[in-house]
């Protein structure tokens, strides 16, 4: 499994860039950064989509994405819970604030396709077995575990405290890398609990709940603004296993 990251923030500022992993150069874990990085081939090469909830900075490049694979021949499918995929037609493609590109050019071979992932938990997308969880965020959102062929990662989506993520991150079979959230530093906990995040004194407690899994955890989502001390509070943790993101890093794993 081939994982790139795209984006990894919480919010843009020059160089640093909203939530994107790209898995296998074919299957997208949200959709906060795709055209600025990636080529307009390997936008038509894509095989979907998979989002974790419909927040701005996890959606806002399906706006350009669907621009810039008009006219391909397949549609796009975007996957998530119901819910989330509501939110997006509802909110972005509505014929307002952008086209509806689930009936352009045609309602029969639209640009893009929703499909709703049910509340079974688990499902096929893109050649990949997929697990899902609710985790603790304002709207609904889920974080999930991807498995392909030569093991899985865990990806956490944004996320408070939660025990039902954590018993899934605890099933993914042959589990190699994870990535974990922390989005505001220590001082800010209220904050974190309101807006229904991590700060890293919250993630150690997490973590906690995944077990003494050695397997390398990658942080992601952390709030530019914030990032030099997020960076020394994750330091002081002292867990070997933690690197904060930068974006633009290729696990092959
Ligand atoms: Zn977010
Ligand atoms: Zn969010």
């Amino acid at each position: 499994m081939k994982i790139r990251i795209l984006g990894c923030f919480g919010s843009r500022i020059p160089g640093r860039f909203t939530s994107s992993l790209l898995v296998d150069d074919k299957l997208l874990l949200d959709a906060g950064t795709i055209s600025s990085a990636l080529s307009q081939k390997e936008q038509l090469a894509l095989e979907g989509i998979v989002l974790t909830h419909a927040h701005m900075d996890h959606i806002v490049d399906l706006a350009f994405l669907a621009d810039n694979i008009f006219g391909r021949p397949e549609s796009m499918p975007i996957w998530a819970p119901q819910p989330v995929l509501d939110a997006v037609q509802n909110h972005l493609f509505n014929d307002f604030v952008w086209p509806d590109f689930t009936k352009l050019p045609s309602k029969g071979e639209p640009t893009i396709k929703m499909i709703p992932l049910d509340d079974s938990g688990s499902g096929e997308v893109a050649g990949y077995r997929l697990k899902w969880a609710r985790t603790n965020h304002p709207v609904h959102t889920v974080g999930y575990c991807v498995q392909g062929s030569d093991g899985s990662m865990f990806y956490s989506a944004d996320t408070s405290t939660t025990d039902d993520l954590w018993q899934m991150a605890r099933g993914c079979e042959d589990l190699k890398i994870a990535f974990v959230e922390a989005s505001f530093p220590n001082r800010m906990e209220n904050l974190a609990k309101i807006s229904g995040h991590l700060t890293p004194a919250m993630l150690q407690q997490e973590l906690l709940k995944f077990g003494d899994r050695d397997i390398p955890i990658k942080v992601f989502h952390m709030k530019p603004q914030f990032l030099e001390e997020l960076q020394t509070e994750l330091a002081a943790l002292n867990d070997d296993r933690l690197q904060v993101l930068d974006g633009g890093e290729v696990f092959e794993v």
